[in-house]
């Protein structure tokens, strides 16, 4: 018998949309791309032209006996990639980093590229995800 139920922890990802980050795994290791979406429950990130998935779709499929038909083809689409597949790419050295959480000299949290050592300001908000 599970004593443990699964705690609804919140996690939260480092990365927020918005950052540039560089794929380490997989099909795409190499490019880097804009982080459109993140997907914290999963750690999964979505980044924007990355990791693309065909989807094949029917033509004349009818959703609830509507009269309309979606039009068929094949369309790409991004497919989340785990968090641990990616790197951030520092905005100060443009380089792909590790980061440290620190907090800034105004009491804000914050985080510290441990290439350049610089603080990574971010654009968009980390709170809130
Ligand atoms: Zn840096």
């Amino acid at each position: 018998m599970l004593a443990n139920k699964a705690k609804p922890a919140r996690r939260r990802l480092d990365l927020v949309k918005g950052d540039q980050v560089v794929v380490i795994a997989g099909k795409d290791k190499g490019k880097q791309g804009q982080v459109l979406r993140t997907l914290p429950e999963q750690d999964k990130v979505v980044i924007q032209g990355l990791n693309l998935v065909k989807r094949h779709l029917k033509a004349g499929q009818r959703a609830g006996g509507g009269a309309q038909s979606m039009q068929g083809g094949i369309i790409d689409f991004e497919a989340p990639i785990h968090r641990s597949n990616v790197m951030l790419v520092c905005p100060n050295c443009g380089r792909p980093t590790r980061i440290r959480r620190i907090t800034l000299p105004t009491g804000r949290k914050g985080m510290e590229c441990l290439n350049c050592g610089q603080p990574i300001e971010r654009v968009g908000r980390v709170e809130g995800q």
